[in-house]
């Protein structure tokens, strides 16, 4: 097992794209890591500076202690799954996850006690005989997670590897992908685009943008406490209602609406007097109908998404959208005015112009 440092590492292409700035993340051993954000923020790139399969421009990228860069990949001890299974069509189960250890000339009973062994701990021991072709796209997967365990390494890495899967071995494979770490207690980074994935895989995520790092922390911490909209709109589905309004003499207006802020509020906005902010909070985190101490909104029903456990109510108010999540039992109408309450410890404020939080 290993712990890495990435000291201000950037990556510049070739062709001048400048696509990671300044990454810096201390990773302990054991740990559970997610790189998410939208696709191009540069999540694959530090993956594969991390694999060693890309150049690092610069920075200081370590594993254990001892600088990694120039290292190549089979030194840095790291096995990569990729997000296509990348086995080999020809070979059963057996071989393609025994291939490494075959190609390293590890004797042939050791190769089989440990091929058993991984087998076992990734639900793959009937399948042993099986050619890729005749496993569903979990078990494919689950080879392919095979092959990179089998090998004693210090770290693994993840690409999207759920993402060739349907939306229900996603959710089977997820659960098992946490199992394998627990049980094999391997450093772990994971690269998804899917907040959920992030959120109920990592110990820690890292939100990428446009090739920065926006913010590192728990689920909880990013849940909780988003440091700017970017992440309080990423982490959460549905995402956080954003309504931007303007500072008006302890009040905030927007469209034809005034809002009175509360002490505390009040005093967190006292230095943006005239200025934009944006006024936010959890689609969860409402109540229906007037709540006597919580900040109260009208607006108007524009479509309800039944989804079993909750429904999801779209509304309007004037310019402004939300989405608000309701117990399905009080479904409003359609076109219903309605009134709804959010708690003052609820809300979220950030700047109309930087987008970071206000405290
Ligand atoms: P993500 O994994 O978050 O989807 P990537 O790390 O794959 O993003 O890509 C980050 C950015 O770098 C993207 O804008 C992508 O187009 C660019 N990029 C990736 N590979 C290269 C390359 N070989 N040359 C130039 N630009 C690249």
């Amino acid at each position: 097992m290993a712990y890495l440092t990435l000291k201000n590492i950037n990556k510049i292409y070739p062709n001048g794209y400048h696509a990671v700035h300044n990454f810096n993340l201390e990773i302990e051993k054991g740990e559970f890591i997610v790189f998410v954000g939208p696709s191009g923020c540069g999540k694959s790139t530090t993956l594969r500076m991390i694999a060693g399969l890309e150049d690092i421009s610069n920075g200081d990228f370590m594993i254990n202690g001892k600088r990694a860069n120039e290292m190549g990949p089979r030194e840095r001890e790291v096995a990569m799954v990729f997000q296509s299974y990348a086995l080999y069509p020809q070979m059963t189960v057996f071989d393609n996850i025994a291939f490494g250890l075959t190609l390293q000339g590890v004797d042939e009973e050791v190769i089989e006690e440990k091929v058993k062994h991984t087998a076992a701990i990734l639900g793959l021991t009937d399948y042993l005989d099986r050619l890729p072709r005749a496993l569903s796209g979990g078990q494919r997967q689950r080879v392919a997670i095979g092959r990179a365990i089998i090998r004693k390494v210090g770290v693994f890495l993840m690409d999207e590897p759920l993402s060739n899967l349907d939306a229900k071995q996603r959710v089977t494979m997820r659960s098992e992908i946490a199992q394998i770490h627990k049980s094999t207690g391997a450093t772990t980074i994971y690269v998804t685009h899917d907040q959920t994935e992030a959120m109920t895989l990592a110990d820690r995520i890292v939100v990428m943008k446009d090739g920065y790092v926006q913010q590192i922390g728990t689920p909880y911490e990013l849940y909780y406490d988003p440091v700017n909209v970017f992440v309080a709109g990423f982490i959460g589905e549905p995402p956080m209602n954003f309504i931007r309004g303007k500072v008006t003499g302890g009040a905030i207006k927007f469209g034809d609406n005034v809002l009175a802020l509360d002490k505390k509020l009040g005093s967190r906005v006292k230095d943006f007097e005239g200025k934009e902010i944006v006024f936010a909070f959890r689609p969860e985190h409402i109540e229906l109908g007037a709540v006597s101490g919580a900040y109260q909104l009208q607006a108007e029903v524009e479509l309800t998404e039944m989804l079993g456990d909750n429904t999801n109510v779209y509304v309007t108010a004037g310019e402004d959208k939300a989405i608000l999540k309701v117990d399905p039992h009080d479904t409003p109408e359609m076109e219903e005015q309605i009134t709804f309450s959010i708690p003052v410890e609820s809300v979220y404020l950030f700047d109309g112009e930087t987008e970071m939080v206000i405290k």
